[in-house]
């Protein structure tokens, strides 16, 4: 879990007070549901946020329409990251929850170019289940959609 998390209300939080502009921001783009800017960390050279303009607090608080602009607007800044600093690989990530590694309580997608050995670390647990597991699993999510 996350040391720091902000989960101020709507309005409140930090993205919200950027997008506000009541707290500075190296701006990249702005459309009607989102903005992007350059992530302060700068986990490598390039690395951007996108977020939804309206406080969401995750994914599944934003509207499909709002979803669907956060990636619309990630995948204009990839392009972007690409012609300009060239990295030989790119990554997205979208936490949603403080055990999800998320931080600020405020959708929002990172767009991060990748170089060898950069020092992001990510362990993925196989686990591997049979196929009865994998078929319930999917008879569930379809009764849900
Ligand atoms: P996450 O951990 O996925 O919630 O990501 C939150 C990100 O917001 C971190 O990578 C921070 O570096 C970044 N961040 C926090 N405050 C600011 C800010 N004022 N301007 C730009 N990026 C920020
Ligand atoms: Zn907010």
């Amino acid at each position: 879990m996350p040391m720091f998390v902000d989960t101020s209300p709507p309005g409140q939080c930090i993205f919200c007070r950027l997008v506000a502009g009541e707290i500075p921001s190296a701006k990249v783009y702005e459309d009607g549901h989102t903005i992007a800017f350059m992530d302060i960390g700068q986990v490598n050279p390039g690395h951007v946020l996108v977020a939804s303009k309206r406080h969401a607090a995750t994914l599944l608080d934003a509207t499909p329409e709002e979803a669907a602009a956060v990636m619309h607007t990630a995948h204009r800044v990839a392009r972007a990251i690409q012609a300009v600093f060239d990295p030989p690989g790119l990554m997205l990530l979208q936490a949603n929850g403080a055990v999800a590694g998320q931080t600020v309580g405020h959708l929002h997608m990172h767009v991060v170019p990748r170089h060898d050995a950069d020092g992001i670390t990510f362990t993925w647990p196989r686990k591997e289940p049979p196929t009865a597991v994998l078929t319930s699993h999917a008879e569930r999510l379809r009764a849900a959609l």
